[in-house]
C-alpha cells in the first residue's frame, strides 16, 4: 500500500468490499476483525501539536477511539483510555503504542452504565494525568434490530445508557477540571441526521449526543473551553460486526458509500486531532462531518 499522506484516489486506499462473514459478541474485539483495521499503528505520523495535553478517550481501546488515541500520543499527549474488562486484548497494544512515543499511557478498564464508575474515571484520570484538557467522549453501544417490536426495554435502557447517560456522567464530572484552553469532543454519527430503519434507539442516542454537545459549547465557551461533535459515516470497527449490523450488511459495508469503502479509524483521527489542539481555537459547538460523501445536513 503506498504511503498514507502520498496523493493517491482515496476510494482505492483501503479495502473495499466484498469482506468476510465475521460476526462476534459484544464487544467486538478489532483485533479478529479481518480485514484489520488501521488504527494509524503505522501509518499516522504527528507533529506537536498536543504536546504536553492530558487526554481521556472512552473506548480508547479499538476503532475510532484508538485511531484518537494513536494520534493524539505521536501528537505529544499523555492519554487515558476507558474500555470494558472484556476487551483488555485489544486496549493493551494502545497502551504499549502510546508508551512507544514516550507518553504516558492511563488504563482504566469499567462498565460506563454505572454512574459511580463514570466519577471514578474522571477523577481517576485526572489524578494520574495529573489534570485533563482533552475529553474524548467516544464509547458507545449500537445493536440492530429489524423491527419496533424487537426493540426491548433493556435494549433502549443500555443504549441511553452507554450513549447519552455515561456522556452526562463523564462530562459532568470532568467539567471543573478542565482549563480554558480545553476541549470537549464527543462522537455521535450521521444516524443523527439520517437514522436507518434497524437502528431506533442508536439513531435517538445520536441525535441526543449533537443537541447536548451543541448545548454544552454555549456553557463551556463562557470559561474558554471549546466543545464539539464528530458525525462518522460506515467506518471499519468492531461496533459493527458485533451487532451493531446484520452479519450480510458487514460484508457489504461501506458499499452504500460514495467511496464503495468503509473509512478507516486513523481517516477521521485528524479531525479529533484538529479539534483537540489549538488549530481549532475558533472552532466550538460543530459538527464535524466525515461521511465517505454523504455529508450531515
Ligand atoms: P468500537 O467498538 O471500536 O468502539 C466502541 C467502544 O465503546 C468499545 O471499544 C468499548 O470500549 C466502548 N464501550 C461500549 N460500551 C461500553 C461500556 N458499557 N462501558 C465502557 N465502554 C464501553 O467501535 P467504533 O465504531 O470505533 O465506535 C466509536 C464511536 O463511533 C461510537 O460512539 C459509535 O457510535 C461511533 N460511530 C461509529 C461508526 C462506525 O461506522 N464505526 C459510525 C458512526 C458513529
Ligand atoms: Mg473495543
Amino acid at each position: 500500500m503506498a504511503d498514507r499522506l502520498s496523493m493517491q484516489d482515496p476510494r482505492k486506499q483501503y479495502p473495499q468490499p466484498p469482506f468476510p462473514r465475521q460476526p462476534q459478541p459484544v464487544p467486538g474485539i478489532a483485533a479478529k476483525m479481518d480485514p484489520e483495521p488501521d488504527h494509524g499503528e503505522t501509518s499516522y505520523k504527528g507533529s506537536g501539536k498536543l504536546t504536553g495535553r492530558k487526554a481521556l478517550i472512552t473506548g480508547g481501546d479499538s476503532g475510532i477511539g484508538r485511531a484518537a488515541a494513536i494520534a493524539f500520543a505521536r501528537e505529544g499527549a499523555d492519554v487515558a483510555i476507558s474500555y470494558l474488562e472484556a476487551e483488555k486484548q485489544d486496549a493493551a497494544e494502545v497502551l504499549k503504542l502510546i508508551e512507544a512515543e514516550g507518553r504516558k499511557a492511563v488504563d482504566l478498564p469499567g462498565d460506563i452504565t454505572s454512574e459511580s464508575w463514570c466519577k471514578t474515571l474522571v477523577e481517576q484520570a485526572v489524578a494520574q494525568l495529573g489534570g485533563l484538557d482533552i475529553l474524548v467522549i467516544n464509547a458507545g453501544r449500537q445493536q440492530n434490530r429489524e423491527d419496533i417490536s424487537k426493540v426491548t426495554s433493556e435494549d433502549f435502557d443500555k443504549t441511553m445508557k452507554t450513549n447519552l447517560y455515561a456522556m452526562h456522567w463523564i462530562a459532568q464530572a470532568a467539567v471543573p477540571h478542565l482549563p480554558a484552553g480545553a476541549s470537549v469532543i464527543t462522537t455521535a454519527s450521521i444516524q443523527a441526521y439520517d437514522p436507518s430503519a434497524i437502528l431506533l434507539d442508536y439513531a435517538t442516542t445520536k441525535a441526543g449526543i449533537v443537541a447536548y454537545t451543541k448545548a454544552l459549547a454555549k456553557q463551556l465557551i463562557e470559561k474558554g473551553i471549546r466543545a464539539n461533535v464528530v458525525a462518522p459515516g460506515p467506518f471499519w470497527t468492531a461496533l459493527q460486526s458485533s451487532g451493531g449490523q446484520p452479519e450480510e450488511k458487514v460484508m457489504e459495508f461501506g458499499k452504500q458509500s460514495a467511496f464503495g469503502r468503509p473509512g478507516q479509524p486513523v481517516e477521521i483521527a485528524p479531525v479529533y486531532v484538529l479539534l483537540a489542539s489549538q488549530e481549532g481555537s475558533y472552532i466550538s459547538g460543530e459538527v464535524f462531518g466525515v461521511t465517505g460523501g454523504a455529508g450531515v445536513a
